[in-house]
């Protein structure tokens, strides 16, 4: 018998043995008996020697498929297991499609027929008829399979059989990928460097792409792509869930008419999912465009990633696996010795930092790239000391009436995201914040208190603003609807469509007002953060933005970037085509960084102003950070079970569980939602300068929490890594 180490998808920090009478080989997917049923696995390490009693050992029950996963991907599994302290079993088939993860044979997909010219083709001359001459243009241009001769050609079927006939045309499975066509477009001197330069990078090579919305990035990818799939290479091209449109899609088939496309995300129909997972793992694939799990997609031959809205927030994940897709992007680019480029027009800070230090190539667009499109003008609205109708200023009411009347399109924006009860003075602006850390204080109305929930200080509501003296301090907060009935009754006549989760829960709601907004039926959009990206909307030359200062009361130090990041991109969708767009912002704290940069429309003022702050305070990306958390059923059993953690690890240096000294360790305190669905909730934060040292602690974390586990059943815990909420 051989022993082979086996990856299940089982909580446990170590890998299963099982026996063979030959050695399988590694990457491998395998059928093995686990606690009486009989579950997928896939083979990590073959002849190893057992190190439980061998007769113990269970046989694998059976070889199920005969492809392998490669080890190029085995690695990234290693690497993230390690990197997230999460268990590689759940790790690889976190990785795996649905369809990969029942223990079912599955076949790769057939690779499809393609047609080229052959040799004596190329010599020969094309046919005279003008249809005929396009398609053999496109054979002599590159691979086509026979689907896409037929778009070509109706009668391709035909007419491919008689040049093959002739010898002017051969099939293979193994031909290169199809032709792909010049760029449409001259780019524009921005365009055109950002795209020699990684065009003219060798091996690994990290580029940051800064534009703002319109500028031409998309382009710049595709020009670069062009050269990468022409070249017969793969290219993994990430981007959030919410951009991934059927219009984007339809720009890629443009674009890419002869190239074989794998698309991953969450929504896509499982066989659908596992084919194209399938067809990127042998190489019939050349482009895999997806959300943020595409990441984890097998690659045969990657020659390039791109990351587009690098600084968005859906490629970390928050649940299970928590890992940072942008991330492991960089890694496999890294791994696979190509170029990588991140873009966005308002990049993470951390994403920044590593092109301002020279760790990333810095490549900038300056312009939009239609010469006819001009930027939005924005402006702020102060509302302090002003009656506001329902949380309009006058003004704001003004630019909407007047839009309407003369027939343009207006958004009225609530931003929510990020959004912690606050108290604040609606006279002076004086906002709560905690007299012993950076953070905001949280508003608890239930308990009548401010909470710090970085340090857990605690103090009653105040009556009466320490600044000015006003006795009439206001919570934070409007809902779509109230806003929706409003306008209705100012704008009569108007059609008010509101956008929010609880109207567009399913993708044909959305579908539904994405045609009346395109068809031009929609006067007045009221909406929520599902509104600010990857949407472009005609006609929209008029933003009013509500309650933007929530989230600056924030306890999260990411706050004013995401705020930052949420308002460009909401400014971005006013006159995007020839009319320039109106954008007003209300605030009650108009000298605020975020609402200057915002007005100046200058991302790297914000940066750098806002990089200072981060590392004055040591927080990211001039620190690395986790989250410990841990839930349970009874009040304050959360922060009961942390405590045990942070009172062992700083009870002194001999338990061998002492914290590193470059570590700082903060908590346990409750979480922002102190309680969640009946259980308590609690954190302990960890932070330090360096990586090492943190994952070092982290390692001692874990097995403290694996041994207080036992006698602590009713208690989860997990370990972010990089969280991205605080
Ligand atoms: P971004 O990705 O930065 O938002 P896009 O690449 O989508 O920008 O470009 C914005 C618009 O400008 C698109 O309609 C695109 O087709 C057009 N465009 C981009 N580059 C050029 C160019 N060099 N010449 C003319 N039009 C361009
Ligand atoms: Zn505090």
């Amino acid at each position: 018998m051989i022993y082979h180490h086996v990856a299940l998808n089982v909580p446990l920090d170590t890998l299963l043995t099982y026996a063979h009478p030959e050695a399988l080989p590694v990457g491998v997917r395998v059928a093995v008996p686990f606690r009486g049923k009989t579950v997928a696995g896939v083979v990590w390490a073959a002849d190893v020697a057992p190190e439980v009693d061998k007769a113990k050992i269970l046989p694998v029950t059976a070889v199920l498929d005969e492809w392998v996963l490669p080890d190029n991907w085995r690695a990234m599994m290693a690497f993230a297991a390690r990197y997230y302290l999460y268990p590689l079993g759940q790790v690889v088939f976190a990785a795996l499609p649905q369809g990969l993860r029942q223990p079912k044979p599955v076949a790769l997909p057939e690779k499809p027929l393609r047609f080229c010219l052959s040799e004596a083709g190329q010599a020969g001359a094309a046919p005279r008829h003008a249809k005929q001459a396009a398609l053999w243009q496109a054979l002599a241009s590159g691979s086509l399979t026979r689907a896409q001769a037929k778009a070509v050609h109706s009668r391709a079927d035909a007419l491919l059989a008689q040049w093959q006939q002739q010898g002017d045309v051969c099939a293979s499975a193994d031909a290169a990928h199809g032709a792909v066509p010049p760029t449409p477009y001259t780019l524009n001197a921005d365009q055109q460097a950002a795209a020699d330069a990684v065009r003219a990078a060798a091996g690994f090579a990290p580029f940051l792409l800064h534009g703002i919305t319109g500028s031409g990035k998309t382009e710049v990818y595709f020009d670069i792509m062009a050269k990468v799939l022409a070249a017969g290479r793969q290219v993994l091209f990430l981007l959030p869930e919410i951009n991934l449109t059927p219009q984007l899609l339809a720009r890629l088939q443009r674009r890419f008419p002869h190239t074989a496309t794998a698309v991953l995300h969450s929504q896509a129909a499982a066989g659908a999912r596992t084919r194209d997972y399938l067809r990127a793992l042998n190489g019939d694939a050349a482009l895999i465009v997806g959300t943020r799990l595409a990441v984890f997609t097998p690659l045969a031959d990657l020659g390039l990633v791109v990351v587009d809205e690098e600084h968005d927030g859906s490629f970390k994940q928050d649940s299970e696996l928590r890992y940072q897709a942008r991330d492991l992007a960089l890694w496999r680019a890294q791994q696979a010795g190509c170029p990588v480029v991140l873009g966005s027009a308002t990049p993470s800070l951390e994403s920044w930092h590593k092109a301002q230090s020279g760790r990333y190539t810095l490549l900038s667009l300056n312009r939009r790239a239609h010469a006819a499109a001009r930027l939005p003008q924005i402006g702020l609205a102060d509302v302090r000391r002003q009656p506001l109708e329902h949380g309009f200023s006058a003004r704001a009411l003004q630019l909407l009436r007047d839009n309407y009347a003369a027939g343009g399109m207006s958004l009225v924006y609530i931003n929510r995201r990020g959004f912690a009860p606050a108290l604040f003075c609606g006279d002076c602006g004086h906002a709560f914040g905690c007299p012993h850390c950076s953070a905001k204080m949280v508003l608890h109305q239930q308990a009548r208190q401010l909470r710090c929930h970085h340090c857990d200080f605690r103090q009653p509501v105040p009556h009466i603003c320490p600044d000015c003296g006003n006795q009439d301090l206001s919570a934070i907060g409007h809902g779509t609807q109230r806003v929706e009935a409003y306008l209705r009754e100012v704008l009569p006549g108007a059609a008010v469509v509101r956008v929010d989760r609880d109207n567009t829960a399913n993708k044909q709601d959305w579908s539904d007002v994405y045609a009346r907004i395109h068809g031009g039926a929609v006067d007045v959009l009221v909406g929520t953060q599902m509104l600010a990206k990857g949407h472009d909307f005609a006609r929209l030359n008029l933003v009013v933005v509500l309650n933007a200062d929530g989230s600056l009361y924030s306890a999260d130090f990411r706050a004013p970037e995401r705020l930052f990041a949420e308002l460009m991109q909401v400014a971005g969708r006013a006159g995007r085509a020839d009319s320039p767009g109106r954008v007003l912002v209300q605030t009650r704290l108009r000298d605020h960084a975020v609402y200057q940069a915002l007005k100046a429309q200058d991302y790297r003022r914000f940066a750098d102003a806002e990089l200072q702050a981060r590392e004055a305070m040591q927080l990211p990306p001039f620190a690395y950070t986790a989250a410990v958390r841990a839930d349970a059923p009874e009040a304050d059993e959360a922060l009961a079970f942390l405590r045990l953690l942070t009172e062992e690890m700083q009870a002194g240096a001999d338990n061998g569980f002492a914290l590193p000294p470059e570590v700082s360790l903060f908590g346990p305190v409750p979480m922002l939602m102190s309680r969640l669905a009946g259980r308590s909730r609690a954190q302990v934060f960890l932070e330090s300068a360096e990586r090492r040292a943190l994952h070092r602690a982290l390692a001692l974390c874990k097995q403290l929490l694996l041994h207080y586990e036992k006698t602590h059943r009713q208690v989860r815990w997990v370990i972010d890594v990089d969280p991205a909420d605080m």
